[in-house]
């Protein structure tokens, strides 16, 4: 690029690397919104964790920030570039930037394949063509992530479930993406090896740059891990900051009760036990211990609180948690 030429707005570094703006999202059928006008913008190298009980949306805004669910309203943009502008040509290259990581290894290969074929998948797909040249980038990432070069000739099924999460991230990372979305990676491990996948992703994020984007239920899992969070209710963002704040000094109400409730199971919204989201107002006022009158006609809006955005109208405009 010649000096004085204008640089694309995804290479400056103010630039987030992965942002949905005001996005919404209605499966076909569903009498409410999956995900209601939720904005999150993710800057480079931050590692984030989207956090909720089960059906708060998180595995909905996954999809969303992966391209993969269309938006009611909104959009998502990775690199500054709105998804809905950039010509699928494009979108398939792009795509090898911004990589997930689901739940169930298994479920995401392909059966027929081994690991060399699972590994190769993505460069034939992105043109590599020297075998030579595919193999030595299978065995980089697989050292990459703690696996033998052994394990090429290997079939997921006869693996472990923690080496079948290193094959999954292996995958992910075999083009260098710059983003990593990974969706409970380590929900159905043991203890043990919840810990050493959580390290695995640390060190790739250290090693590489990458931005992490973690989505959990678990708390205190995600608080050893990143220094972004966002909170969801009900498909509604409603809290967003630094983890050192929103783990540490939470101000909506629904963030202390799921830092209550960490040490055990966390509730699940669509248990029969707990009443569903309030149908209008603040969503969270059928739960809300904090609730007032007012909350039942408040329409929520999220607002800045210091270096935190809350969504509780008892959380004053100008809260600074300095005062
Ligand atoms: S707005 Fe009211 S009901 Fe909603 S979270 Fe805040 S205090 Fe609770």
């Amino acid at each position: 690029m010649s000096a004085g030429t204008a640089r694309p707005a995804e290479y400056s570094p103010e630039t987030p690397i992965l942002e949905i703006v005001a996005g919404s999202v209605r499966f076909p059928g569903a009498p409410g919104l999956a995900l209601q006008d939720v904005s999150i913008s993710m800057q480079r190298s931050r590692k984030w964790a989207v956090v909720g009980e089960s059906g708060s949306g998180k595995s909905t805004l996954m999809r969303a920030l992966l391209g993969l669910l269309p938006l009611q309203a909104g959009s998502v943009r990775w690199f500054g570039r709105d998804l809905a502008g950039i010509p699928a040509t494009e979108l398939r290259s792009l795509r090898s930037r911004v990589q997930p990581v689901f739940q169930d290894p298994i479920a995401s290969f392909d059966p027929r394949f081994n690991n060399r074929r699972i590994l190769e998948e993505p460069l034939i797909i992105h043109g590599w063509k020297d075998e030579k040249k595919r193999l030595e980038r299978c065995a980089e990432v697989l050292e990459q992530v703690g696996l033998d070069a052994g394990a090429l000739d290997a079939h997921p099924r006869k693996m472990s479930g923690g080496q079948r999460q290193r094959l999954a991230i292996a995958r992910a990372m075999m083009l260098s993406p710059e983003v990593l979305i990974a969706d409970e990676p380590t929900a159905a491990l043991d203890l043990s090896v919840q810990g050493q996948i959580l390290s695995l992703l640390l060190d790739l994020h250290e090693r590489t740059g990458l931005t992490l984007v973690f989505i959990s239920h678990d708390l205190p899992l995600v608080s050893q891990l990143c220094d972004q969070v966002a909170v969801l209710y009900a498909g509604r963002l409603v809290e967003c900051g630094p983890a050192s704040e929103v783990f540490f000094r939470p101000l909506h109400p629904y963030t202390r009760d799921l830092l209550d409730a960490s040490g055990g199971p966390l509730p699940d919204a669509s248990s029969a036990s707990l009443p569903g989201p309030s149908p209008s107002g603040c969503p969270y006022a059928s739960r809300c211990t904090r609730r007032e009158d007012a909350c039942g006609n408040w329409s929520p809006v999220l607002h800045d609180a210091g270096p935190v955005r809350v969504a509780c109208r008892r959380v004053p405009l100008d809260f600074s948690p300095d005062l």
